[in-house]
């Protein structure tokens, strides 16, 4: 195709603001899916997606559409996941792009993700379009909200267009101003190839599909393809485009989007924002923009029933073809017993995961409380990288570096107050506010992850009646006071519930946690100390107090039957128990521990 004839852009839209439901209409009106084959966000593949009506992978779709000044155009929609989780894919997607439709729901206005991808769009250099949707909505307010989006991108509100993604109503117009306003792509096509990755899914019968988007040059399907920031060579076995089924093709050229499949078996051999180029003879640089995938959130996976260990690990060995930023490796706790350390992207991307390998592999898992990783520098000068805990290292500590992000948030101003007082508590430092209309508020501020990872969304809602909405990115790390608190029963350490927090906040936590424990763990034979200790210092103490006498009391020492089947009883009550030195824990315990209400 004639790059002057491609029109690439993206949808940038918060959660339920009508994306997917936008590009069904489009979809219908270039023709290419039948009105009787429609089906409600027809792009959204993923089971998990629908159900959560959240987009997790990009996709991305060629949409022949003819312009009112008669020509027939390509566009290609690339659809970007929404979620802060994802950023680094977000901007990817972007990178493909030339434009983006910045979609706003008439009822609600603009989020804090919603206006953080847009600053991210803007870096990218695209062309915005900004559109209200759900105009048909009585509770619509397209006059205030044109006025907002104009004041944020400096437009006039006449600009803002409006639509309903539902009735279809505007959605033509809108597919003409893309034409109009989007820049097609340039490039320079007698160069070596150049290809950006932006998404890479595993499918069980294909292997690995590649979404790509063409900068210089010409993909063909008989070429031997490398990638760049590994050096790996593969085939190419496949060329095609999305419309809106796959559909094989001879090769891309210059600004052209669509997917290719070599027969790798892992997306971590064909990883987002690599550049693909000719295995002979390809460029000598790479485009610009590439990250290796880093989680950034940990957190420990165990198997309800100890059995199911070993599908556990094939159920994450399976994720992880789909998902080159999961990581695990196998960890074991004295209180949970044979399980996996799992790195994420954030939490969302725990969520997501660990509600696929409970539906999708059928198995009941305990997750430990998640936390980020510090870097420990000793006074030796040797450094650790804790992603657990229970092994933050003893002995002479120099720096504790924890990871920090810049956060947006998005309010009515009325809730600056609690914002603010929730983000001092959080350690947070304000780098900046401004008003975005006369009644909503823009705050900026720097957080460390590991306050964002504790229950901060939920504290964000209810303080701000659900009104509130946040989006961080990473943005390195700083040096902290932070310690590790250890919980033992009875003077043996219970591992799962070591944690690392703030010195300030080291006996509040202790406190909590013993506190749990004394209410959780029935009574023993004996009496058993539940303690908080940094180091070797108790901070906070709580008794079990001993319980056996008691029971057996009741028997008057006589009935030996009777004192028989008691203790049968407390025996079957053992085996959901765990040993924690002489202490005897059930299962359930730690799980109403672990859980953060
Ligand atoms: P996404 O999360 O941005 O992909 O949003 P969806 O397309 O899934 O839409 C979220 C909800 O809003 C769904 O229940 C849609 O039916 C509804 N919706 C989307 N667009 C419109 C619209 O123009 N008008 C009305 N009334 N509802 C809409
Ligand atoms: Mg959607």
């Amino acid at each position: 195709t004639d790059p002057a004839l491609i029109r690439n852009f993206c949808i940038i839209a918060h959660i339920d603001h009508g994306k997917s439901t936008l590009a069904d209409r489009m979809l219908q009106l270039s023709g290419i899916v039948e009105d009787r084959q429609m089906r409600a966000q027809y792009l959204d593949r993923m089971d998990i997606e629908r159900e959560r009506g959240i987009t997790i992978k990009s996709q991305a779709v060629r949409l022949p559409f003819t312009a009112l000044d008669d020509t027939t155009y390509v566009l290609n929609l690339i659809d970007t996941p929404g979620h802060v989780d994802f950023t680094y894919e977000v901007s990817r997607s972007l990178a493909a792009c030339e434009g983006a439709i910045l979609l706003v729901d008439a009822a609600q206005g603009i989020e804090a993700q919603t206006l953080a991808n847009l600053y991210l769009a803007l870096e990218h250099d695209l062309q915005i379009i900004p559109v209200l949707n759900k105009i048909d909505l009585p509770a619509a307010m397209p006059d205030k909200y044109a006025a907002e989006l104009a004041g944020i991108i400096g437009c006039e509100p006449t600009d803002v267009l409006r639509v309903s993604a539902k009735t279809g109503m505007g959605v033509e117009e809108l597919l003409n101003e893309i034409v109009r306003q989007v820049p097609p792509p340039v490039g320079e096509a007698d160069s070596p190839p150049r290809a950006m990755i932006f998404d890479s899914i595993y499918d069980t019968y294909r292997g690995v599909v590649t979404y790509v988007r063409v900068v210089d040059g010409h993909l063909g399907t008989r070429q031997r393809i490398e990638m760049m920031s590994t050096g790996a060579t593969h085939e190419m076995l496949e060329v095609g485009v999305i419309s809106p089924e796959p559909r094989k093709v001879d090769g891309l050229g210059v600004g052209e989007v669509g997917y290719i499949i070599t027969g790798v078996k892992d997306v971590r051999q064909s990883r987002v924002g690599d550049t693909i180029t000719a295995a002979s003879g390809g460029a000598s640089e790479m485009l610009p923009g590439y990250q290796d995938p880093k989680p950034m959130v940990f957190s420990g996976l165990y198997p309800l029933d100890g059995s199911d260990y070993p599908v556990l690990r094939d159920a994450l060995e399976k994720l992880q073809l789909n998902d080159a930023a999961l990581t695990f490796e196998p960890e074991t706790s004295a209180a949970l017993g044979f399980g996996f350390r799992c790195g994420f992207l954030g939490l969302l991307h725990l969520e997501i995961t660990r509600a696929r390998l409970e539906r999708e592999f059928n198995l009941e898992l305990i997750s430990t409380a998640p936390n980020v990783v510090y870097r420990v520098v000793m006074e030796d000068h040797t450094e650790h990288w804790v992603t657990n805990p229970s092994e933050f290292p003893e002995g002479k500590i120099a720096e504790v570096h924890e990871p920090i992000v810049k956060g947006t948030l998005l309010a009515p101003s009325e809730f600056v107050g609690p914002i603010m007082e929730l983000c001092q508590a959080r350690r947070g430092s304000l780098d900046g506010m401004d008003y975005l209309s006369e009644d909503r508020v823009e705050m900026r501020y720097t957080l460390p992850l590991a306050e964002i990872v504790f229950d901060f969304f939920d504290q964000l809602k209810s303080r701000t009646k659900g009104f509130a909405s946040l989006d961080y990115e990473p943005s390195g790390d700083q040096v902290a006071d932070l310690v590790k608190v250890d919980i033992l029963l009875q003077g043996e350490m219970v591992d799962a519930f070591s944690a690392v927090v703030h010195r300030d906040k080291a006996y509040a936590y202790g406190v909590e946690m013993t506190k749990k424990l004394r209410e959780l763990i029935p009574r023993q034979q004996f009496e058993v100390p539940v303690q908080a200790a940094v180091g070797s210092r108790v901070i906070a103490r709580e008794n079990i107090r001993a319980i056996r006498k008691d029971v057996l009391s009741k028997c008057y020492g006589g009935d030996i039957s009777r004192k028989r089947k008691l203790l049968e009883k407390q025996k079957e009550g053992k085996r959901k128990m765990k040993m924690v030195g002489r202490v005897e824990v059930p299962q359930e315990a730690f799980i109403s521990a672990l859980s953060t209400e």
